[in-house]
């Protein structure tokens, strides 16, 4: 084996012909991207009819989320631009996915997040990589507003999915599902919070289709948290509700162009329980071995609810984005998974408890 063939490029510039850059763009990269494409076969035995499910887990990303591929392209280009400082609003992924990208470019990071309402494991990312941690008495929506009049008033790029650069970054999620299928899944399923991976997988596709590289587009299948669904009930959510805290946004910043995917490609954005949510994730753990965030699981709780209403008609091929990685949450494992069982030291208790005798 060649040892060339063994080694990750930077997403910039594997994808270099597709994102903006030039030159001159320094590129600060984790090596984030090449996330494992895993066909599930048991979750889709369990749904009948002919569908063939792949689970694309951006839980592998460095920091734990797809915002790494947004982040490499927004922190490379603040670079470029000069900034020395970053912001962001976060449910907890987009604040770490910052705070690593900025700690290795050296830039200062500040932090907003609704205070209570973030997974430990995100803050705790934050924390190490150096960011300052701002925990505001409000909510995501909140939080966003006041990062956006800083970023207006002072010299600090803001790294939100509003940076247009996050969006061109994520595109490279749905490449690299149809260089790795060959073709564009028949269904995408994507959970859906401020919306803008939805709108990024959506200009991905489009993207590669305009270039020839597919010759067909996925139908785009969104789904929101059912106290937290905005679009859905065609509202913004004054106090969103839901234990996927990473999809707990009651007015999104890509509002409009997620409805524009869901229409162009003939798609649905539609909402699912968090009892679904929870479901679904066990499920994934238990019977496909993988272990995502709450708000990853949203995605195939959808898909679970569709086949259920008999939507999927013959054979078809669905990707579900799988958002992040389940040890950020770990409060939230241990709380839906059964009880540890405690022994004393005492090798029969245990064969007992183990029913062997
Ligand atoms: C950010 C995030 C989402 C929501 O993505 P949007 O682009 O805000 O719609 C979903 N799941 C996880 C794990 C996230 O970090």
């Amino acid at each position: 084996m060649s040892p060339q063939s063994f080694k990750r490029i930077p997403l910039i510039e594997r994808y270099r012909e597709f994102l903006p850059v030039t030159d001159r763009t320094p590129i600060i990269s984790l090596s984030e991207g090449y996330t494992p494409l895993i066909k599930a076969d048991r979750l889709a035995s369990m749904l009948g009819g002919e569908l063939t499910i792949y689970l694309k887990f951006e839980g592998m990303n460095p920091t734990g989320s797809f915002k790494d591929r947004g982040m490499t392209m927004a922190i490379s280009k603040a670079v470029e631009a000069g900034s020395r400082a970053t912001i962001c609003a976060s449910t907890g992924n987009t604040a770490a996915s910052a705070a690593a990208y900025s700690a290795r470019a050296g830039l200062v990071c500040a932090v907003i997040l609704p205070r209570g309402a973030v997974a430990i494991g995100k803050v705790s990312q934050s924390l190490i990589h150096g960011a300052k941690v701002l925990a505001i008495d409000g909510n995501f929506d909140d939080a966003l507003r006041i990062t956006r009049e800083i970023s207006e008033a002072y010299p600090i790029t803001l790294v939100n999915s509003l940076n247009p650069y996050r969006i061109e970054g994520q595109k490279t999620g749905a490449f690299e599902i149809c260089d790795e299928l060959g073709h564009a899944p028949t269904y995408h399923a994507i959970p859906v919070g401020n919306a803008g991976n939805i709108t990024a997988y959506w200009a991905g596709y489009k993207a590669y289709y305009d270039a020839g590289k597919i010759e067909t587009l996925p139908i785009m299948l969104g789904f929101q948290a059912a106290k937290s669904a905005p679009i859905v009930d065609g509202h913004p959510i004054e106090n969103p509700e839901t234990i996927a805290t990473a999809i707990r946004i009651g007015n999104p910043a890509s509002w409009k162009q997620a409805v524009a995917a869901r229409d162009e490609s003939g798609g649905i954005i539609d909402k699912v329980t968090d009892e679904e949510i929870t479901d679904a994730q066990k499920l994934l753990a238990s019977v496909e071995g993988i272990f995502c965030e709450p708000a990853s699981a949203a995605s195939v709780a959808g898909v679970i609810k569709k086949a259920k209403e008999g939507f999927f008609r013959g054979k078809c091929d669905i990707v579900c984005v799988l958002t992040g990685h389940g040890l950020k949450d770990p409060d939230r494992a241990i709380k839906i998974a059964p009880p540890i069982i405690e022994l004393p030291a005492d090798t029969k208790a245990v064969a007992k408890e183990m029913k062997l005798v």
